[in-house]
């Protein structure tokens, strides 16, 4: 028989939270002063702020100053209690949470699992590429760019050259922008520094993109202008292109033309990440939970998703809102206020997203903005919007320390044009093999 995870019980309601993203923690948040007891279970024992994980990847901030220890963050709130632990299942008739430490009884239980890669189904894609979706993954990619030029020393082969130093990156939403605009940067001040023996003359960065703009989703404008900037810093943009197989060398496009890398960066989709056990019925195409607009999900009473992996679909958002920090924040602030109101019989409110615009930076002095503020649209692209890029990123990243060892990193970086977190730590990539013929020179 399955054991249950041992958590006192303080006699109170149990709301069960599954997952510790910006969803997760906003409602713990507002929970603060309810008469329930809050737990919360996450596979990390950190909430990690996804936004700048593509500067840990390309080394102009450390890993630890975008993730917080959840029993930090909530150190002072009496009614929360953390669970490091996998979910595997729910089981809805006996309300229990299947956990990698055993069994969890909720009275209301809350899906935040947020989103996965997507790969639509590409096995080879998913076994060859590196992602962008946990900081794991930052850290892995940090490694692997370091670790191809350590390696591209040791090579005189043109084509072996090349297949480290170049990058193509699919998807060119604010991922695949950003991260494209920062290894530009890097090619330009920091690697001929760092490796002099290296050509970056050659160094090739591609973005390939399905459709026929970048950041689709934000204004012409702030479209355009990535594209301008991005080419301007000379990235490579393939647009209407799809990339059709990657074996971990050869990158072959849908109309037959080929790119060599090593180096592989899938920015081009997510998709719901819900947890096993519900009705196949409650999960819709791109597997996010159909929830009504008190981000109830349908056909249960108790049960309840918010951020990435709830659709709740309305006239305005067919396809349900954005996968962004924003939906994720509101949902989860509104849904700790209704669950209160859930239990003392009163009625809830509805959800009402608060679109509060959309942001892109593509490198020094250069972002793209599209910002709401008192119901108008205010658009700026450059170094203004690049500022309030800067400023809406500091303020939102969660802990003071981290926000001051952030903004640190930003100074010396624009001041020195450096970056000092170059190192290849923890886990390393698996060396590839170099094909045997290839002629290797020891450079002495
Ligand atoms: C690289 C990148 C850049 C982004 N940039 C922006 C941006 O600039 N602006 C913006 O608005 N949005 C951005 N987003 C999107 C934004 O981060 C998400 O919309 C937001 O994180 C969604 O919040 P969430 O709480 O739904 O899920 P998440 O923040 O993804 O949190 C999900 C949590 O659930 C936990 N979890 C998942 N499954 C389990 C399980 N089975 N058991 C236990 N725990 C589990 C995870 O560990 C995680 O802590 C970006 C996303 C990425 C990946």
């Amino acid at each position: 028989m399955a054991k249950y995870a041992r958590i006192a019980s303080t006699g109170k309601p149990k709301v069960v939270i599954i997952g510790g993203g910006f969803a997760g923690l906003e409602l713990v948040k507002s929970l603060r002063n309810a008469e329930v007891q809050v737990i919360l279970i996450d596979k990390q024992n950190y909430h990690t702020f996804q936004p700048l994980m593509y500067q840990v990847a390309t080394s102009g901030i450390e890993a630890d100053s975008i993730v917080h220890p959840f029993r930090k963050v909530f150190e002072s709130q009496k009614n929360f209690y953390f669970r490091m632990a996998e979910v595997q299942c729910i089981d809805t008739q006996q309300r229990l949470v299947e956990t990698s430490i055993g069994l969890i009884r909720y009275d209301y239980l809350v899906i935040a699992t947020g989103a996965t890669t997507n790969y639509f189904g590409d096995a080879q894609m998913e076994k060859n590429a590196i992602a962008m979706k946990s900081i794991d993954d930052a850290i892995s990619l940090r490694n692997t760019i370091l670790d191809n030029f350590e390696r591209a020393l040791q090579l005189d082969d043109e084509e072996q050259l090349n297949s480290l130093m170049d990058y193509v990156i699919v998807g060119g939403g604010a991922t695949g922008v950003e991260l494209a605009g920062a290894l530009t940067e890097l090619r330009k001040h920091v690697f001929p520094k760092d490796y002099p023996e290296l050509d970056f003359k050659s160094m090739d960065i591609h973005l390939i993109q399905s459709g026929g703009e970048l950041l689709k989703g934000m204004s012409p404008e702030a479209s355009k202008k990535s594209l301008q900037f991005l080419e301007e810093m000379g990235v490579k943009i393939w647009l209407n292109r799809r990339v059709k197989s990657y074996d971990g060398y050869t990158v072959t496009l849908d109309n037959g033309e080929t790119l060599i890398t090593r180096t592989l960066i899938w920015a081009a989709g997510v998709t719901g990440n819900p947890v096993k056990g519900l009705r196949p019925e409650s999960i819709l195409k791109g597997n996010r939970l159909k929830v009504d607009v008190y981000n109830r999900v349908e056909g249960y009473d108790n049960i309840f998703a918010i951020g990435d992996v709830a659709a709740m679909i309305t006239p305005e958002n067919p396809q349900g809102h954005p996968m962004l920090a924003q939906p994720a924040i509101q949902q989860g602030k509104l849904l700790g206020k209704n669950l209160v109101n859930l239990h003392h019989g009163k009625p809830l409110t509805p959800f009402v997203y608060k679109d509060q615009g959309a942001m892109a930076t593509i490198g020094r002095n250069k972002a793209v903005a599209d910002l709401k503020l008192f119901k108008k649209d205010i658009r700026s692209q450059g170094f203004f919007a690049w500022l309030i890029w800067m400023f809406i990123h500091l303020i939102s990243i969660v802990g003071f320390r981290n926000r001051l060892v952030v903004m640190t990193n930003w100074f010396w970086n624009y001041f020195t044009y450096d970056s000092g977190n170059r190192l290849i730590v923890g886990k390393k990539q698996e060396n590839i093999p170099i094909t045997e013929t290839i002629t290797h020179k020891t450079v002495i």
